[in-house]
């Protein structure tokens, strides 16, 4: 029987870490650290999301600013402001909760973000940075993903790592940084010719698909370590990309949903946050 891997614990951890250096970091006359969300709408799972990161912002001993724009809000409105939050010194962080209502252009309104605020890591200069292999900002939930391997002492030099899904979000960037671990990287997708057989390969099987249990038991290597960042929501309540109950007696570790990758998320958004605001310290010094 596999380890099941306690995210909700690991995510405590980060958090409780990062409130420690914020702390330390202000005290030693660093700029309370500050991160602006923006919420477009009136998507109750957004409002959600943008909530829990507020609360955990503050929790942390940082900043929130939160701006929150009617579901008609123009684009020029959106873009002005992500250009103000660019200018402001007291803000380290930018968040714009996607997906935006469809007059904004959610990849547009991306590239406007300062790549030094980008504490999301979507923009194309830390993209482009990660797939260099260069110090950016890192999307949160690939971080969660690798802090969670970390967590149980994966060895990942020389693995065969098998990731699931290509998203921008997840997929890509989980594969940069395991490809910077050393891990040998197949990547897999919805036109891959067989995909039982390409995860059966995997020693670290990444799965971020948004389908439920597309990951089966006979996908799965004896061993394997198993990380399922997918949330799916069913009849059910919320089930991952992997069949849980199939798939642990097979797994060496595998992550439950909820109480896996989707704890982490937050966490390591506030690690980019702090982050961040060290970053542009560092810069403003310089000058
Ligand atoms: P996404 O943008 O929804 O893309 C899905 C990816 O899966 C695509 O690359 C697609 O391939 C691939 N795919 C779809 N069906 C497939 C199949 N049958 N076989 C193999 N590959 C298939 O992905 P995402 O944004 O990474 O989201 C994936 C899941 O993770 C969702 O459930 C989402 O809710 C969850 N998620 C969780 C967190 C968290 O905090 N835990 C964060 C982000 C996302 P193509 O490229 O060929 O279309």
């Amino acid at each position: 029987m596999g380890e099941i891997i306690d995210g909700r614990a690991v995510a405590a951890e980060v958090k409780e870490r990062v409130g420690r250096e914020v702390a330390e970091w202000i005290e030693s006359g660093g700029d309370q650290p500050g991160l602006a969300t923006i919420l477009v709408g009136d998507d109750p799972a957004s409002h959600v999301y943008v909530r829990n990161k507020r609360k955990a912002t503050e929790e942390a001993g940082m900043r929130s600013f939160h701006h929150e724009l009617a579901a008609d809000t123009p684009q020029e409105t959106v873009a002005d402001l992500i250009e103000s939050l660019n200018d402001d010194d007291a803000v380290h962080g930018i968040l714009l909760q996607l997906p935006a209502p469809p007059q904004i252009d959610d990849d547009a309104m991306t590239r406007l973000i300062d790549p030094m605020k980008d504490v999301d890591g979507l923009t194309p200069v830390n993209a482009g940075l990660l797939q260099q292999g260069k110090p950016g900002m890192v999307p949160a939930t690939p971080l969660g993903v690798m802090e969670l391997l970390r967590s149980i002492g994966a060895e990942l030099r020389g693995a065969n790592a098998v990731v699931v899904g290509r998203s921008m979000l997840v997929g890509k960037p989980v594969a940069a940084l395991l490809l910077a671990e050393d891990c040998t990287v197949t990547h897999c997708h919805s036109r891959t010719r067989d995909l039982a057989a390409e995860c059966r390969r995997a020693d670290i099987l990444i799965a971020s698909v948004g389908v439920p249990k597309l990951i089966n038991a006979d996908m799965v290597r004896e061993g394997a370590i198993v990380i399922d960042v997918g949330i799916n929501r069913t009849e059910d309540g919320l089930v991952g990309d992997v069949d849980f109950d199939g798939v642990l007696p097979k797994a060496a570790a595998i992550t439950p949903v909820p109480g896996g990758v989707g704890q982490m998320t937050i966490a390591m958004l506030m690690h980019n946050t702090l982050a961040a605001a060290k970053a542009q310290a560092a810069v403003r010094a310089g000058r």
